[in-house]
């Protein structure tokens, strides 16, 4: 069990430290007050311990990314996926002029989300690249009037990354950064607003983080339920109804852990030791194979094919009796996907590395 490394997608390994701590309080919740007897699945959200709990998970999350005071943090349910909704429905009225970049499979859904209720204007395409790069935002085609720009800042399937944060001038930019999040610091004050499913960087699964700016805030449309409504939860402090307690708390250990560990500039060095490792260990081989630019490779994200398709059950089964679990690439590509979040140890990455050269030999 000791020697499992998961490099899977999503949801993904946790920090381990944290597991063993919240394994050793999930039956009796112990509070800086003490134990409270209870499990924190029991606990009330309104109850002092939660309180506690939600408070001090937000403001390490604050500290950790510097987020500047004029920024709610809320505490969701539904995914980044129900984000694709909540974001039109929040900072546009129908038939309002909404601009989308096109980079993946994700970008791919919230453009066909939002269609449902915005003009929607892909302003630049990395389909001519089949979604290996992000477009140059030199030839963005920004519409004159639209009340925001969309970005996928990390594409998950395709391990496609910006390349910093593009400058969109005194336009709004929204951010997936689901699969990025947390993985190196961020200039928060660049963006309009960003949302985050919690199962790939934060925590478990049923979590969605949105910071957004509070001027962007009560411009919801009327029809919008009152749960997509940012107003609504950033006026109950995430509590209008039950929030998802235990994922929260998680996050809140995830987050403290970061914070102990050296906070996210500490993370950004380990995460790009990682992927130079795996990368070098690809570009080295003429056996390995990943498209994705140079300037755009995620450090998150790895995909990679075999040079003979053929191998890639062999390859697949041979990892797991190694102890390298989930490394199937997604369905729509192929190949491999090593997904080397924040929690990914570098002894997981190395023993990938090893293992692939090991493989390369003996059926290269
Ligand atoms: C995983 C992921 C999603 C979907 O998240 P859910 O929480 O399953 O809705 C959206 N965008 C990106 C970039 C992702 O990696």
């Amino acid at each position: 069990m000791n020697d499992i490394f998961n490099f899977s997608a999503g949801p993904a390994v946790l920090p381990k430290k944290v597991l063993q701590q919240v394994q050793s309080e999930l039956v009796d919740y112990l509070s800086p007050d003490g134990n409270v007897g209870v499990s924190v699945m029991e606990m009330s959200h309104r109850s002092a311990a939660f309180m506690d709990i939600a408070t001090r998970a937000e403001a390490d999350l604050r500290t950790l990314l510097a987020i500047p005071d004029n920024y709610k943090i809320l505490f969701l349910q539904g995914g980044a996926t129900l984000q694709f909704s909540a974001i039109p429905l929040n900072l546009a009225a129908a038939g309002d002029r909404v601009d989308y970049v096109h980079t993946g499979q994700w970008a791919n859904k919230a453009i066909k989300e939002a269609k449902r209720y915005a003009d929607v204007n892909i302003i630049a395409s990395a389909e001519n690249t089949n979604f290996t790069s992000v477009p140059d935002i030199a030839n963005w085609q920004f519409s004159d009037n639209s009340k925001y720009v969309h970005t996928t800042h990390n594409e998950t399937i395709g391990g496609v990354c910006f390349d910093g944060i593009p400058d969109v001038g005194e336009r709004i930019l929204v951010s997936d950064m689901s699969s990025c999040i947390l993985s190196e610091p961020l200039d928060v004050s660049r963006f309009g607003l960003i949302y985050a499913g919690a199962q790939k960087n934060i925590g478990p699964a049923g979590l969605t983080i949105v910071i957004v700016r509070d001027d962007l805030l009560g411009n919801a449309r009327q029809e919008c339920p009152t749960l997509l409504n940012y107003q609504t939860h950033a006026d109950a402090d995430s509590m209008n109804n039950t929030p998802p307690t235990f994922a929260w708390y998680m996050a809140g250990k995830v987050f403290s852990h970061l914070l102990a560990e050296g906070g996210l500039a500490a993370a950004k060095q380990r995460n790009q030791l990682k992927a130079e490792l795996l990368y070098k260990t690809i570009d080295d081989s003429s056996f390995y194979q990943n498209p994705v630019a140079l300037a755009n490779r995620s450090i998150m994200n790895v995909p990679f094919t075999l040079a003979n398709a053929e191998l890639d059950s062999l390859f697949l089964n041979q990892a797991k009796a190694a102890g390298l679990v989930e490394l199937k690439g997604h369905r729509s590509v192929g190949g491999m996907r090593a997904s080397i979040y924040n929690a990914m140890p570098l002894e997981g990455v190395q023993a990938l590395c090893d293992f692939m050269e090991k493989f390369e030999k003996e059926n290269g």
